[in-house]
């Protein structure tokens, strides 16, 4: 078994959960995030468990990084939202809610909020059709 066997990101990792898919390479994987703050709302994470920014290598950071800017141009050509925040936290203190580190790719719309972070489950059908939108512009 890879990873940490709580890590609810590693499960996904393992396939022992599901998760909407956008992309999958040696090193990353990208997916939609289950309680979207906003419509097109995406992770990216390595593969390699690491806590956060404290505890991930140089070459993970560097890894998810450039998978993060990848992420961010697809979701921007796919989406085309007024603007991309990404996002990225360490620690229950700062906002942190899963422990295996990521980064949002999070599209933003002018004069419009957020939904609260980690709140609302949305239904994977209505998270498909972003994923496919987002792999298409991958390609
Ligand atoms: P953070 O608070 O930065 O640790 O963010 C964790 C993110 O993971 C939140 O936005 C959650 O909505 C998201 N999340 C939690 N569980 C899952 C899951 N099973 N599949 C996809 N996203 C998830
Ligand atoms: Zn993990």
């Amino acid at each position: 078994m890879t990873g940490d066997p709580n890590c609810i990101f590693c499960k996904i990792l393992r396939g022992e959960i599901p998760s909407v898919k956008i992309h999958e390479d040696e090193e990353t994987l990208a997916f939609m995030d289950v309680m979207p703050q906003s419509p097109g709302h995406c992770l990216v994470i390595p593969k390699n468990h690491a806590a956060n920014i404290f505890e991930v290598s140089t070459d993970d950071a560097a890894i998810l990084i450039r998978a993060t800017h990848r992420l961010a141009q697809a979701v921007n050509t796919a989406l085309k939202p007024d603007g991309v925040g990404l996002y990225q936290f360490n620690g229950s203190a700062a906002g942190q809610t899963v422990f295996h580190i990521h980064f949002h790719v999070i599209p933003r719309y002018k004069d419009v909020e957020l939904v609260m972070h980690a709140r609302d489950m949305v239904d994977k059908s209505v998270l498909q059709p972003f994923a496919e939108k987002i792999k298409a512009a991958l390609r």
